[in-house]
């Protein structure tokens, strides 16, 4: 069964206070969706607060971000193991870190090997911005970022990986790329990549999300597509309301596509 995955970004949003407050408004509503996996990333302060409420829960908890060293003269920054005492996954790569932060495909990688080795799950973000859509080079930016992004990681390793397909110029702008664009993304260019790296099987079973202003009226269609296997949100994952409607329509998704195996 394809399990679909969608995991919420709430970025620099959300007090401590409130960030307990939206998961516990979640995590009643999430208690009927065991056919899809559901995570949210909080920022670093509010992230031990809201693991404590999900444990044992079916909401995974994760970062938005780790550094690669263990430990050491590195002021603000916060290990592998610190983000491993408490977190399920880290999200990498986000295109924020890429551009205000000055993340590289050489730092995702260094950030991805010390997460897995770690025992983190982790979601590697990638996409192109709108100058690189319009000018046709999408296909090579994304192999870019995800050769040099996955560079050295063994087909076990590939196991806990999530890719996550967020074209910049969909990302918070309400502007989001066609099922169709994005599921070609993801079934001509990075599963085909993937394929190469860790074989046939490893690559199918890994799940290449989506993101880019997902929302509850366009989720649906969205994971229905063949190779889009979930999605990052951001903006719509900031209210209980909007991320358990981008669930349901993940939930229904599965729904339809396990009865018509029937
Ligand atoms: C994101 O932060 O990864 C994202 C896709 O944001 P939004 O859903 O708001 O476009």
């Amino acid at each position: 069964m394809r399990k679909i995955f969608v995991a919420g970004n709430w970025k620099m949003n959300k007090t401590i206070a409130e960030a307990v407050d939206l998961v516990s408004k979640m995590l009643p509503e999430l208690e009927n969706f065991d056919d899809v996996d559901v995570a949210v990333a909080p920022s670093y302060l509010a992230v031990p607060a809201v693991a404590e409420l999900c444990k044992g829960k079916a909401l995974k908890v994760g970062a938005q971000n780790l550094f690669w060293e263990e430990s050491g003269a590195y002021t603000g920054e916060v290990a592998p193991q610190m983000v491993a005492e408490v977190c399920d996954f880290v999200i990498v790569g986000h295109s924020e870190r890429r551009t205000y932060f000055g993340e590289t495909d050489e730092t995702v990688n260094k950030r991805l090997k010390a997460a897995l080795a770690a025992g983190l799950d982790v979601i590697v973000c990638v996409g192109e911005t709108l100058e690189e859509n319009e000018a046709g080079q999408t296909e090579a930016v994304v192999t870019r970022q995800i050769s040099k992004g996955l560079a050295g990681i063994t087909e076990d390793q590939a196991a806990h990986i999530t890719i996550a397909y967020e074209p910049i110029w969909a990302i918070g702008t309400g502007r989001t790329a066609t099922p169709e664009d994005a599921n070609n993304v993801h079934k001509n260019v990075i599963r085909p990549l993937l394929k190469q790296q860790f074989g046939d099987q490893r690559a199918n079973a890994m799940r290449i999300q989506y993101g880019g202003s997902i929302k509850p009226n366009n989720a649906a269609e969205l994971f229905a597509m063949s190779d889009i296997d979930g999605g990052l949100v951001g903006g719509a994952s900031l209210t209980a309301d909007s991320f358990v409607s981008i669930i349901k329509g993940a939930s229904l998704v599965t729904i339809v596509e396990e009865t018509s195996k029937e």
